[in-house]
């Protein structure tokens, strides 16, 4: 089975996944629904993903995705009393008080997938609803957490200009060969002044100096049977 895709909870602006519960009161199929939910992805055998949000020291549902109830009539029921719950996602301004009471484990790792044998994470205690744990006591963690996200993101757009100045290097040289060849075949070309799109002379491979039948493509290009396959 695959990983299931991680609750995640947005605190002073940042997103982080969850990686633990206790207590009672956040969303479950079992508490909030009196049905369960069908998966609809490997990677959601759930059938949810629960977004939270902190915000002026109040917890919200903000998100749960697309809802696949395993009983329609129960879900009906279940909404009547959660008119927000929607089988096809929760509304874009879903903002649901949530009186939980318990701990929500929030961890740095960006990757669910790849989890680190001690992973950094910080414990948010509430209490119907409320932070009780001090904002003061987490803000180092999520400071540097912050600086990590940051350095990451530095690299990997360091790594994204380098792959676009090796693509733009590759072109160039394409380009510059593609030059080269042309003038290079031209006097080739000019000894069979009848050839045609695809028919084959004999002369040395302006690409590899190799003597045999050169083809004729591109109406301006000469190559050997090697070169014309590997490169056209
Ligand atoms: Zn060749």
């Amino acid at each position: 089975m695959t990983d299931q895709v991680p609750d995640n909870c947005t605190i002073l602006s940042e997103s982080y996944p969850i990686w633990d519960y206790s207590g009672s009161g956040f969303f479950s199929p079992e508490e909030w629904l009196d049905c369960g939910l069908e998966s609809w992805s490997s990677a959601c055998w759930r059938g949810y993903v629960a977004q939270y949000l902190v915000e002026n020291d109040q917890l919200y549902l903000t998100g749960l995705g697309e809802l696949k109830p395993t009983d329609e009539l129960a879900f009906q029921r279940a909404r009547s009393r959660l008119p927000f719950l929607s089988s096809s996602g929760p509304p874009e301004s879903l903002r649901v008080s949530v009186r939980a009471s318990g701990t929500i484990t929030i961890g740095s790792f960006s990757s669910w997938l790849s989890i680190p044998a001690n992973p950094d994470v910080i414990a948010l205690e509430f209490r119907e609803g409320i932070l009780v744990t001090p904002l003061e006591s987490i803000l180092p963690t999520l400071g540097r957490w912050h600086d990590e996200r940051k350095q990451q993101q530095l690299e990997a757009e360091a790594v994204r200009l380098q792959d676009l100045e090796r693509q733009r290097q590759r072109d160039e040289d394409r380009a510059a060969l593609a030059r080269s060849l042309l003038l290079l075949s031209k006097p080739i070309l000019a000894l069979h002044p009848n050839a045609v799109e695809g028919s084959w002379l004999n002369g040395v491979c302006p690409y590899c100096n190799e003597s045999g039948s050169l083809r004729v493509c591109k109406g301006a290009l000469v190559l050997c049977r090697t070169c014309y396959f590997k490169r056209w």
